[in-house]
């Protein structure tokens, strides 16, 4: 282990990347060496199950400056951001992806602005990649209401970010579990910065979200960012009291009149209508109080189970390394 603290620490989170890990940390330290940067990487074994600690480990071998942190089983990369980002002991702190989509000189550019005293750089994506329809279809949707939702244009944001030290310490001293990193380096404020770049095609291996997994992952960020849906349960409530006194009315007139009774279609179609909306409105509640129970039993964010090129596991506890 080496005691030679890096002014720039790169946390990358890695899912089964075995193939990865060598080609990353070796193309980050050529860059480093080249642009004189003191850097160290933070390689976050997500709970992988292929080769990708004992890669990390041969990793640290070969370059001092690379740290390993890796999880007891696979928590997410919003948890490996965290435990990297909290983990790091550099001034400023960039989190990219272990597949090198993420291009390297585009990293350098965001240190020069830190250098230049911007405390949040954002990457911007400037094409999004290759993607399918359907992903572009449904990441379309999400962005719109997670812009709608945070007031900030998220369409072209990823978690490809360079924060100074003070973001860093505002972001891993939240207390919340559901987060939502790409959103909060905006929340916190602090004199930003953009750097554009373009996605690049992932080499080696594949990605690692599923549809069912991307969806999770969508539905969590809208509910720990906005109660927004909340309010769509009162506006449905309000239609529909507005068309209760219509209906009301309609059949006070055709009592008053004695005209026969009849609709019995219509009060089917009431009847399903409004039960479909109200399970609808308890699925949002629902969704909400679940979410309340998760924050409320405060569990750990993770669990480490073992680390390389950091001090010893057992002196540290598990969540705030
Ligand atoms: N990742 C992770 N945990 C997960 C899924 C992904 O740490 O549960 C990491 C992955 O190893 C990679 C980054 O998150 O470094 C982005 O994943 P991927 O390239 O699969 O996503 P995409 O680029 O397709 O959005
Ligand atoms: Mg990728």
């Amino acid at each position: 282990m080496s005691d030679k603290k890096e002014t720039l620490s790169i946390v990358i989170p890695a899912y089964n990347e075995a193939g990865n890990i060598s080609r990353t940390a070796q193309a980050l330290r050529r860059a480093m060496e080249t642009e004189s940067i003191s850097a160290a990487v933070y390689f976050v074994d997500d709970g992988s199950s292929d080769g990708t600690w004992e890669e990390i480990q041969a990793a640290a071998q070969a370059w001092d400056m690379v740290r390993g942190l890796r999880f007891s089983r696979n928590f997410g990369k919003e948890a490996a951001i965290f435990a990297g980002l909290s983990a790091a002991a550099g001034d400023c702190c960039a989190v990219m992806d272990c597949d090198l989509q993420h291009p390297i000189e585009a990293l350098v550019r965001m240190y020069r602005l830190w250098e230049q005293g911007f405390e949040v750089i954002e990457g911007i994506k400037e094409d999004r990649g290759r993607e399918n329809i359907l992903y572009k279809g449904m990441s379309a949707l999400f962005y719109k209401l997670m812009t709608a939702a945070s007031k900030l244009d998220m369409s072209r944001t990823s978690d490809f970010k360079l924060l100074d030290r003070k973001a860093v310490d505002a972001i891993i001293s939240l207390p919340e579990r559901n987060t939502f990193f790409r959103a909060l380096s905006g929340w916190v404020g602090f004199k930003t910065a953009t750097v554009g770049f373009q996605v690049q095609e992932r080499e080696i291996g594949q990605s690692k979200w599923s549809t069912w997994k991307l969806m999770q992952y969508a539905v969590t960020n809208i509910l720990s960012f906005t109660t927004k849906p909340l309010y769509l349960v009162i506006g449905a409530g309000a239609l529909f009291a507005v068309l209760a006194v219509i209906q009301g009315i309609d059949s006070i007139i055709s009592y008053v009149t004695h005209q026969a009774v009849e609709g019995v279609t219509t009060v089917i179609l009431i009847e399903l209508i409004i039960g479909s909306i109200v399970m609808f409105s308890l699925g949002i509640i629902g969704s909400y109080v679940g979410k309340i129970y998760e924050e409320v039993k405060g569990r750990h964010r993770y669990v480490i189970a073992g680390t390389v090129g950091l001090p010893r596991r057992e002196e540290r506890p598990h969540d705030a390394l």
